[in-house]
This record gives C-alpha cells, structure tokens and sequence, in this order.
C-alpha cells in the first residue's frame, strides 16, 4: 500500500501522529493509499522550516524565481500523462478531465512568471520640495493554501503559484481525499530549482487547519471549499489576525432566454452540468427557461441528452463523467434526488439506479434531470455538488435575473440569448461575481480574477490574476527627504503637499 507523508523542507517525511485517512480510486472503490494525517507539532515543524528558509527566497530577484516557475512548467509538460493519470485514479474524473485540471493551474504559473513586472510599485517623484513617494510590494512571510478536492492540481498552483512568485515560503493543506498530484507539484517545484522549505505539503484534516488558522507565524491563508468551512477558516484566522481569501460552495444559474440558440444552450448545460459528475464549483446546477414555450422546447432536446450521457471508468477518455469522489457523495447526492422527490419537483430522469458494469464497486451514479423546481425546495437553495440539474421554469425574464441575484450563493451564472441588450443588462444587473454571456463555465483566465460573491466568497481580494499578488504581498509606501531633510526644525502640523 503506497504511504503518503508529507513534503517538508524539500523531503519526504513520513507522519508521525498515528493517523491515517484512506485514499480511494473512486472507479473502483479500492483504497489504493494511505495518507498520513499531520499533528500539530508536524504542522509546527513544517512553518519553522519555511520562516527559516524564506528571507533569502525574498531577497532573490524576483527572474530568478520567475525562471524556477518556468523550469517547473516545463517539468510538468515531461510528467503531464503521469500527473493526469494520477489526478485522474484519486479524484474520479476522466482523464481529458484531469488534463484540463492541470492545464487551468499552469495557465495561473504562467502569469506568476510575469512576477518581476507584477510587483513593481509606484513612484511620484517630486511630491513636495526634495520630496519623492514610493511604494513597493514585499513578500508576507509565510502564508498557506488550504484546498478542496475537487481541483487537486489547479487550485494549489492557483495559491502556490503566485505565492511563491512573490517571495513567500508557503504551507500547502490540500485534500485528504486525493493527496497525490500535490505532492507531485511539490516534487516538481524542488527539481526545478526551489529552495528547500518554500514549499512544503502538510497532509492532515481539522487539526493541520486549525494548526495553520492560529499559528502565530502564518501570516495568509487561500482557502478554497465548502462554505461553512470557508467562513470558519475565515472568521477564525481574521480572529487571529491574518489576511484570509475563503471561497465557498456555489448554486450556478444558466439563463435561456426565449432567442437562444437551444442547440448551443442543451450542448453547454449537458457538459457544464455534467462534466467532472457536477463536482465542480462551476458547475450549472440550475436551469432557468424563460417562458412556457423555452422551457418546452429545451426539455424536449434535453432529456434524450441526459439519457444518453456516457458514463466510464476515469481511465476511459470516451466518458463524458466518472465516478463521484466518494460512496458517501454518492449517498449524500442521491438523499438530495429523494429529497427533491418529495418536495414535488418532477424527476425527469433518474441515474440512481446505474450500475457500472465491471465496476460494481465504484462510486458511480448516472444524471438526474428534475423539472419543476421551485425556490422554496431545499434542492434549490443547497449545493447537491453532483450530476443533478434542476429546471425552475421563469416566467419572464426579471424573474431569471431575480433568482441567481437573490440566491444566497454568488460564484457563477450564464446567460444564453442573441439579444446584446438583454446579456448587457443581465451582466449589469445580477448579484453574482462570474457571469458567462452564451459562455456556460466562466472561469476568468488566469490574467483576469476569481472569485464568488455572496456566501461563496469571504474576504475581499480574488484569487490569481492581479488581485493573487495584492493576496499575497504588502504595499509598503516610503516618504522621502533629501535636501533640507528636517534640519528646518520640527513640524506639528500633518504634512500636506498644498
Ligand atoms: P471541504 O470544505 O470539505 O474541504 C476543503 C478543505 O477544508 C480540505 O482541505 C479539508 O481537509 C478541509 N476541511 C474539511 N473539513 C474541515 C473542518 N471541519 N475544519 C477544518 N478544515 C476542514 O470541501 P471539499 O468537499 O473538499 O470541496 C468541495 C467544495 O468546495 C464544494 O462546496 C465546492 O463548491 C467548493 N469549491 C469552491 C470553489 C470556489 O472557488 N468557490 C472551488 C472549488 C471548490
């Protein structure tokens, strides 16, 4: 059985507390490692080595840790298949699934290669008599990642990436659920050229994390997950202090307006709700036709689609999904169809029953389809985080723009029409921090910034893109004199530049 530890001080260390959680390969339900689960003492270890290791990462210039991230990216290019095959067995997802996981985090290294440009600072020469202004970007020290499942590749090099790039030595806590492809990373960056210590993987749960949110020395925390976790992370470690990003679960709205292309508006529902088995935060999980008329025509091209949606083991890059991550996600989402059953939404169709043959122990369910959501049923307002997509019929289009506005999550929506003016006025208009214009999954490339608004997003900076730098570094701003200096005496009025 492969022993998963911890990468720490540029080594693999073994865990020493004596827990361990399983690791499955979701496609056939096999536990096929164990990862250790850190102490708080590990956990302590690992941050003593990064503060130990960090002043001289910082005062490297800021090319030469560019060109470690750009050996790394050349390092994963030789591992690609390796990692994807990897990211795919832990996770679940297809592999053409896993490779996209791994590309949309390397897009992130590739901007953080832009560090040297990215960290400049400003200059206001001559602000008074003899007087300059100028601010600069310096690293925070030691910050950490805390990341969820479902990305295991894009969301630590989404923190890791331009953390590093700024000079800081970082904790990386990914998901106990798939461990692998994060250690891999971490290897990786070691070979291309990091020092020992800036970058270190702390496997674990609830005791590395609270391990992180009250270490004195952790002065950032990227958290990426559900929301009652985000808002622990973030209350707790703003309590402590820190400076904390956590982005939370989501509920994405599709809008199809009565004009939309139907053909284009099913092939995007049917892969953005269905894709990686709805487990991704992106994810559409709620389709809103606009009118009687849309709301029939799209049924009528979507429910054969779902019907036929192929699902494989994640070795088969045919699939159009794998597996669930776990049997317990499988057990909480088909509780969600129950659940929808009874609070008399219509089920459309109903993948509960699918069996993956030659695979009977993995952790498969087919798509579900309900028609006749409505915004009082509890399948509506929570995330199900699976392959179940819920049609709410709007009358008109206020109402499609009222919904994913008054939602309590806020982290993607998409609206399918050809008619610029009402696209122009609904990206305006709604309460949602990602909005997708005939675009169903609008993750922001990784020059632009992510984040979820409302209870999927808590902290005021996004991840990657320029805000990933202002996340990571602080301005510090320098006043300065040189001809008469305060040689003139003291002064006791505030400065002014009048
Ligand atoms: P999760 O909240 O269970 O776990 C996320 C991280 O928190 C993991 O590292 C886990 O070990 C840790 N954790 C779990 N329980 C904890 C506890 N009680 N105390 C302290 N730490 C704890 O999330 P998940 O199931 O791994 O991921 C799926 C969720 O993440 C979904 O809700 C999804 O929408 C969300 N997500 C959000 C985004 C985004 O950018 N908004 C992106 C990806 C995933």
């Amino acid at each position: 059985m492969r022993e998963i530890g911890h990468f720490i001080g540029g080594k693999h260390v073994p865990g020493t507390s004596g827990r361990y959680a399983d690791v499955y390969q979701p496609m056939t339900g096999e536990v096929i490692a164990h990862v250790a689960l850190a102490s708080t003492d590990e956990l302590n270890a690992a941050v003593a080595n990064a503060k130990a290791a960090q002043p001289a990462w910082a005062a490297t210039n800021p090319q030469r840790r560019a060109r470690v991230l750009m050996k790394f990216l050349e390092l994963v290019q030789r591992d690609y298949d390796k990692l994807a095959d990897l990211l795919a067995r832990e996770h679940g997802k297809t592999v053409p699934d896993a490779r996209g996981d791994i590309q949309r985090g390397l897009e992130v290294v590739e901007f953080a290669v832009g560090i040297p440009h990215l960290m400049k600072g400003d200059y206001s020469d001559g602000a008074g008599p003899g007087i300059d202004i100028y601010s600069m970007r310096q690293a925070l020290g030691v910050v950490a990642g805390i990341t969820p499942f479902n990305f295991p590749a894009m969301i630590p090099m989404w923190k890791f990436g331009p953390a590093i790039a700024c000079g800081n030595a970082f904790i990386l806590k990914p998901s106990e659920r798939d461990p692998g492809v994060p250690m891999l990373l971490a290897e990786l960056m070691l070979e291309a050229g990091l020092p020992p210590g800036i970058l270190n993987v702390v496997n674990g749960d609830k005791e590395s994390v609270d391990g992180i949110l009250d270490h004195p020395d952790i002065q950032a925390i990227g958290f990426v997950g559900s929301t009652a976790i985000a808002q622990y992370i973030y209350a707790r470690g703003a309590a402590n202090g820190k400076r904390v990003q956590g982005f939370g679960g989501a509920k994405n709205h599709m809008i199809i307006m009565p004009d939309a292309d139907m053909d284009q508006a099913v092939d995007a529902l049917i892969g953005a709700g269905y894709g990686s088995a709805g487990e991704r935060c992106m994810a559409i999980s709620v389709a809103v036709p606009v009118g009687e008329d849309a709301a029939e025509r799209l049924l009528e091209k979507l429910v054969p689609r779902v019907e036929s949606l192929k699902i494989g083991p994640s070795t088969d890059g045919s699939a159009d999904f794998g597996p669930l991550v776990t049997r317990e996600a499988v057990e909480r989402v088909k509780g969600y169809v129950d659940l929808g059953i009874k609070e008399g939404a219509k089920l459309l169709v109903d993948g509960r029953g699918f069996k993956m043959q030659g695979y009977e122990n993995g952790f498969y369910m087919g798509g579900c389809l309900f028609d006749h959501v409505t915004a009082d049923m509890r399948i509506y307002k929570e995330e199900i985080f699976g392959p179940v997509l819920s049609v709410v019929r709007a009358p008109d289009y206020h109402e499609a723009l009222r919904l994913p506005t008054e939602h309590e999550y806020g982290n993607g929506v998409a609206i399918y029409t050809r008619d610029g003016d009402a696209a122009r006025d609904f990206a305006s208009k709604v309460n949602v921090g990602m909005v997708g214009i005939n675009v169903p999954i609008p993750v922001p490339l990784a020059y632009h910034t992510f984040g979820g608004w409302k209870r999927s997003g808590f902290g005021d900076l996004n991840q990657h893109g320029p805000d990933g730098v202002r996340f990571y570094t602080k301005t510090k701003t320098v006043t300065s004199r040189w001809p008469s200096g305060i040689k003139d005496g003291a002064d006791f009025v505030i400065p002014t530049m009048g």
